[in-house]
């Protein structure tokens, strides 16, 4: 077995794949799949490579060199305490580290290598990659663009169709775009864009503002003096941001993370999804007008695009996600772990060079979108019942977890009938009913406000999804599990699932009202049909844009009167009189 083995080489994180048995697999270094691109001196003067490098960069950024990368191809040096090393040297003790583990994986000699370079990589930059490679003992067979390495990862050099493909690498410090053409097993990269200055990062930089402020709301002082505290803020705000890929909220607790005169202060903040989405949305505008810049330099126009790839850590941030799909009207691929991507296609590469038969990497995933039954409210305030919101897209590698925050109609509600769906469909009926439970004895999240509820799905590798729900206010737990249907594609079939984006704009993504079922509303007190309770939600919108307004706070009384009283004439009436009045005041 002649093995190469290939390398993504990264700013932020690397990792080494290799074809056996003619698949592609990522060769773990440690427990860990991909590798921090962080080398540094340790206290006792040996090298650190790897997470303990990475683990003492707060503590001693000075010893410790991160994203060397950048430097690639420039005459410059760094220090690691009294030693200067070269850019290339510095990546070789990281190329070094992954051909290691390799070795160590395969149990034997490896010598040969396929590495990744960015495809806007200067040839002083791509020269220099191939010295490190040399420097780490390696032979290398091929420098390669990042972008063709994902899209060989896809299999999409492995169809007879021309192709257009847009390489989406949202990472830890870079983003890059590019339109690659594939025809006939040739992979050619058209166009390139992006920002060397941008990634994941910058991301867990506006976290820890957001952290920052929390402290300082808390505390009146500011941690921003102190270097250590500020270093521990934005390891947590990685890791906090990492949390809100899949849930809608996190809570991040440091303690001691200042000391003011002997007293010791805490931070305990927690941070809700949206917040974190509005902190980055700007910088992730710029990641789309680079696309379309890209788009431009290639001469094609958005719909002239075949598919969308999702590379590099980021992209599992739901919210570039969506913005992509929206702006594309193509539904990303993300079959592949968007981090071994690239190093999973150089693994490819390097069997294509060896002349080794490939098989299709096959990966499991949810066929189809998974989610629950929501009303939703149109502009005017008007309820959409029986509206789709979907938890886990479809095509998402499993085991994979989600988790939404949802709010019911109305303060009185106490009950919440879960509805799990299976389907495309925006409207939840049209979909597969999978199951459904009765939560109740649910608390008003504030006096006055519905019950919010946390519904979490997990889906597991034989496609059985454990649902969660937790009522905020109490603490209540419920849960069900439901068996979905659960396919194995290669992700070159996976990425062949395009979307229209009628289709698409059906989804009711994001928050969404619960609806609540009649019978399971508090017993005689309260027999509210779902339209009553959505319509006593629309009118107490209403009444905040016409603070006391006495007529319609009559008008309300009157509905919750009458249903209470349950006397069914008198209550269609003052329904009647609330719409009629509701439709004057949202005219206004
Ligand atoms: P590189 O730029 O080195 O190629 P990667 O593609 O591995 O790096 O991306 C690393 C970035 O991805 C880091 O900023 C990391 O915090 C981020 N990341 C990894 N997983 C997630 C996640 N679940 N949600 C948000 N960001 C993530
Ligand atoms: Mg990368």
């Amino acid at each position: 077995m002649s093995l190469i083995i290939g390398i993504d080489l990264g700013t932020t994180f690397s990792a080494v794949g290799i074809v056996r048995d003619g698949k592609p697999e990522i060769v773990p270094v440690g427990d860990e799949h991909i590798m921090p691109s962080v080398v540094g001196l340790g206290p006792d003067g040996g090298l650190l490579v790897g997470a303990p490098a990475r683990n003492q960069y707060a503590l001693y950024p000075d010893r410790t060199v991160r994203s060397i990368k950048r430097q690639m191809g420039e005459q410059t040096t760094v220090h690691l305490g009294e030693q200067a090393y070269t850019p290339p040297q510095i990546s070789a003790l990281i190329l070094r580290e992954l051909h290691r583990a390799a070795e160590a994986q395969l149990g034997q000699k490896v010598e040969r290598a396929v590495i990744t370079v960015p495809a806007y990589f200067s040839d002083a930059a791509r020269q220099a990659t191939r010295e490190a490679g040399e420097v780490a003992g390696l032979v290398v067979e091929r420098i390669i663009n990042e972008p063709t390495a994902a899209a060989l990862a896809y299999g999409l050099d492995r169809s007879d169709q021309r192709q257009l493909v847009a390489v989406y690498d949202l990472g830890g410090g870079t983003f890059d775009v590019s339109i690659i053409e594939l025809d006939s097993g040739v992979v050619e990269v058209r166009a390139s864009h992006g920002n060397t200055q941008l990634g994941g990062d910058d991301f867990d930089e506006r976290l820890r503002e957001i952290l920052v402020a929390r402290f300082e709301e808390a505390h009146g002082v500011s941690p921003r003096d102190d270097r250590r505290a500020m270093a521990r803020l934005l390891r947590a705000a990685e890791d906090a941001k990492v949390t809100l890929s899949s849930r809608p909220m996190v809570r991040v607790q440091e303690e001691y993370l200042l000391t003011v005169e002997g007293r010791p202060l805490n931070l305990d903040a927690e941070v809700q999804r949206h917040e974190f989405e509005a902190a980055i949305r700007d910088l992730l505008d710029g990641t789309v007008d680079a696309l379309d810049a890209a788009l431009k330099d290639a001469g094609i126009s958005s719909d002239e695009l075949d598919k969308v790839l999702f590379v590099g850590g980021s992209t599992r941030i739901p919210l570039v996600w969506e913005m992509v799909r929206e702006h594309t009207g193509i539904e990303p691929a993300v079959a592949i772990n968007p981090d071994e991507a690239v190093a999973l296609g150089a693994a490819v590469q390097g069997a294509i060079i060896a002349g080794e038969p490939l098989d299709a990497i096959l990966v499991d995933v949810t066929p189809h979108s998974l989610g629950i039954e929501v009303v939703e409210f149109d502009l005017q305030g008007r309820t959409i019942p029986d509206h789709y919101s979907v938890l886990i897209p479809r095509n998402t590698t499993v085991p994979t977890s989600r988790a939404e925050t949802y709010a019911g109609v109305h303060p009185a509600q106490t009950a919440i009938n879960l509805k799990i769906y299976q389907g495309e469909h925006a409207i939840a009926s049209r979909n597969t009913l999978l199951g459904e439970f009765l939560f109740d004895n649910l608390k008003p999240e504030a006096p006055g406000l519905p019950p919010a509820i946390v519904v979490q799905f997990d889906c597991d590798l034989n496609g059985i999804v454990n649902i969660s729900a937790l009522d905020k206010a109490s603490g209540k737990q419920a849960q069900t599990s439901v068996r979905a249907a659960h396919a194995r594609l290669s992700p070159a079939e996976i990425a062949g699932a395009r979307v229209s984006l009628e289709q698409l704009e059906q989804f009711g993504w994001g928050e969404g009202a619960l609806e609540v079922s009649a019978e399971a509303t508090a017993p005689q007190s309260l027999q509210l049909s779902t339209e009553i309770l959505a319509l006593l939600a629309r009118a107490q919108r209403t009444l905040e844009q016409h603070p006391g307004h006495q007529g319609l706070l009559d008008a309300i009384a009157a509905v919750e009167n009458a249903a209470n009283a349950g006397n069914q004439d008198v209550l269609e009436q003052a329904t009647e009189a609330l719409i009629d009045l509701l439709y004057d005041l949202e005219d206004e």
